[in-house]
Formats: structure tokens, C-alpha cells, sequence
């Protein structure tokens, strides 16, 4: 099988959130063993991840730096962090790989998502991001183009645009590599958001991208046969976080519309994610599949998570 797995912040950082570069590497090598796994079985696997902690670490040495070193723009922090997760993955799945005895290689790509330029969202940017801060030192930032908003008793936040992802330029590269046997690493972070200029050139802006909404688009590009969201829960539940919650076994596309709907979902965690494998069942007419790191090799033969199957 075509296997796309979105890695969420849990498999990149310590379970605390911490995000020291060994931090990283633990959690990186523990996620890369189960996908080893499912590699030895004989996928191809296509993987992308998060990039929120390690964005933020790269935000506030802009800040702190920004009086002497002109900070970079979030596109180029997007750049960055695929590149250091990237090269974090292809050391830690070539080791998982080596000790399987599976000769495969990893590749990474520096990879672009496209979005509109006049997705609502750069108007009225609404995604906070990086900490807050004192007016003075929000003004150095404000001053270098960026925005803020003031946040009540909590001080001033960078807000930043989450326009929908619309098409993963370099989703090429990846079905190639695919093709030719490489794990391959791509649009992490949800992808370098770039728009197209009048003129047709491209550009990167500073704009989020949720990352599970970005695999959606590249697990349909690559034509996976399953796109599995792996985060810290085993499924999706109704009742999140009362006394009768219930997990999300398998389910059609139309049925999730209608559990969603109930408002089980927040925005900010369980809601992309759920988003996600309905699009990819939708519009690719396959399996997607919410699930933890350490089910993922049984989410695959349809054994566990919440799966979402075309109607
Ligand atoms: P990741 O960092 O892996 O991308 P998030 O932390 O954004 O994932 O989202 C996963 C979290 O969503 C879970 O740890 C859980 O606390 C939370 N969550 C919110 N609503 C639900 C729900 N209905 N079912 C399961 N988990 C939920
Ligand atoms: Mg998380």
C-alpha cells in the first residue's frame, strides 16, 4: 500500500512539549520505528508532520535578536524547520531501517503549499502565534511589517493568516521518489504557504498552514490508499472530555459531516484533523484514519482509530 502519515507535535517534541534539540531526536527516532515497521512490511510511505514548537522556538530568536539581526519571515522559518526535522527523520528512519535489514533510502523536500491571495485570511489574519509581549517590544517586530494584536491583561500576540492549503506545488517531486522506492518527507509544517503574483511567479508570504489539512492534499496528489493522522490519542471520541466519552470507530464521510456537526471537534486540535480524513475520503474516495503513533501499523488493516471511508 501508499501509505501518507501525518506526524503530530507529540511525535516531535517530549511529551511535556519540551523541545530541546534531543527532545526532538527522542521523539523523532521512537515515531520512526513504527513507521520502520510498516516499511519492512512493504509500503511506500510518504510522511509529513508539524512544525508549531520548533517555529515557535525559531520566532523568539527573532525576537530576541530582532534590534541587531533583521528577523526572517515566517515562510522562511517553515523553510528551516522542514530541513531540520527533515534531516532529524531520514538519520533516525535510516537507522530504524538498517536494523531491519530494509534497504530503503529517505529523502526530504523543501516543500510549498499554495493558497490564495485573497484567502480571507490575509485581511483579517486571526492565527496567534509566538509569544506575548510588551507594546515596546511588539513595535520593534510592528515596525519590521509584522501584526499584533493586544490581548487583554496578557499583553500583545503576532497574528498571522491560516489560509486553506490549495495545492502542494512540489507533490510531484514526491510521487516521483515514491515511485522510485525512497521514503520520502514532505510538505512538513503544512507546507511553505506561497501565493502566485498577477505576473504567475511564486512567493512565499507569511501565512500557517494546517499541516493535516496539507496531508489531505498530498496523500490525494500521491494517490495514497491511506492517509492516518497520527497523534497522541488512539481515536477521535464524541463527548471529549466528559464522562461518557465514546470512540470514533469506523464511519462514512456523510456520517462524520453529522458527528462533526455536533461540535466534538475544537478547532485548534481534534476539528483539522477530523476535517482531514472526511476530505480524503471525499474527494479521493479512500481510507483516512485518525489514530496514535503506536496503532498505526493496525490503523492500516482497518483494526484501530476512527476511520472515515468514502460514502
Ligand atoms: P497533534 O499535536 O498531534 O497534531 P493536537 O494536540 O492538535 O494534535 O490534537 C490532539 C488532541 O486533541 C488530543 O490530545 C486531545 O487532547 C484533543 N481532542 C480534542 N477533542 C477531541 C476529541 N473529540 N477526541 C479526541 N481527542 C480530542
Ligand atoms: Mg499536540
Amino acid at each position: 500500500m501508499r501509505i501518507v502519515i501525518a506526524l503530530g507535535g507529540n511525535a516531535m517534541t517530549s511529551k511535556d512539549g519540551r523541545a530541546r534539540v534531543e527532545d526532538q531526536q527522542v521523539a523523532i527516532a521512537e515515531a520512526c520505528e513504527h513507521v520502520a515497521d510498516l516499511v519492512a512490511a512493504g509500503h511506500d510511505v510518504l510522511l509529513t508532520h508539524g512544525n508549531g514548537p520548533q517555529v515557535g522556538n525559531l520566532l523568539l530568536k527573532n525576537e530576541l535578536a530582532a534590534a541587531e539581526v533583521p528577523p526572517v519571515p515566517l515562510d522562511w522559518c517553515d523553510a528551516s524547520t522542514q530541513a531540520t526535522i527533515g534531516v532529524t527523520v531520514m538519520d533516525a528512519l535510516d537507522a530504524a531501517l538498517a536494523v531491519r535489514g530494509v534497504d530503503k533510502r529517505t529523502a526530504t523536500l523543501v516543500s510549498r503549499t499554495l493558497v490564495d491571495v485573497d484567502d480571507p485570511g490575509f485581511d483579517n489574519p486571526t492565527k496567534p502565534i509566538g509569544r506575548h509581549l510588551s507594546r515596546e517590544d511588539a513595535q520593534v517586530l510592528i515596525d519590521h511589517g509584522q501584526r499584533f494584536v493586544e490581548v487583554e491583561g496578557k499583553g500583545w500576540r503576532r497574528v498571522v493568516a491560516s489560509p486553506e492549503p490549495r495545492e502542494c506545488l512540489d507533490a510531484p517531486a514526491a510521487d516521483r521518489l515514491l515511485g522510485d522506492g525512497f521514503v520520502v518527507v514532505c510538505s512538513g509544517g503544512g507546507g511553505i504557504p506561497t501565493v502566485r503574483r498577477a505576473d504567475g511567479t511564486l512567493a512565499g508570504v507569511e501565512a500557517v498552514i494546517d499541516k493535516d489539512l496539507t496531508a489531505a492534499l498530498i496523500a490525494a496528489h500521491v494517490t495514497a490508499d491511506v492517509l492516518v493522522i497520527a497523534t497522541d490519542v488512539e481515536a477521535a471520541v464524541t463527548g471529549y472530555g466528559t464522562d461518557h466519552a465514546r470512540p470514533i470507530g469506523e464511519v462514512t464521510a456523510a456520517e462524520m459531516r453529522r458527528i462533526a456537526a455536533e461540535q466534538h471537534f475544537p478547532a485548534g486540535s481534534m476539528g483539522p484533523k477530523v476535517e482531514a480524513v472526511t476530505r480524503f475520503a471525499e474527494r479521493a474516495h479512500r481510507p483516512g484514519v485518525i489514530t496514535s503513533l503506536a496503532h498505526i501499523a493496525d490503523a492500516v488493516e482497518g483494526r484501530a482509530g476512527t476511520r472515515v471511508v468514502p460514502d
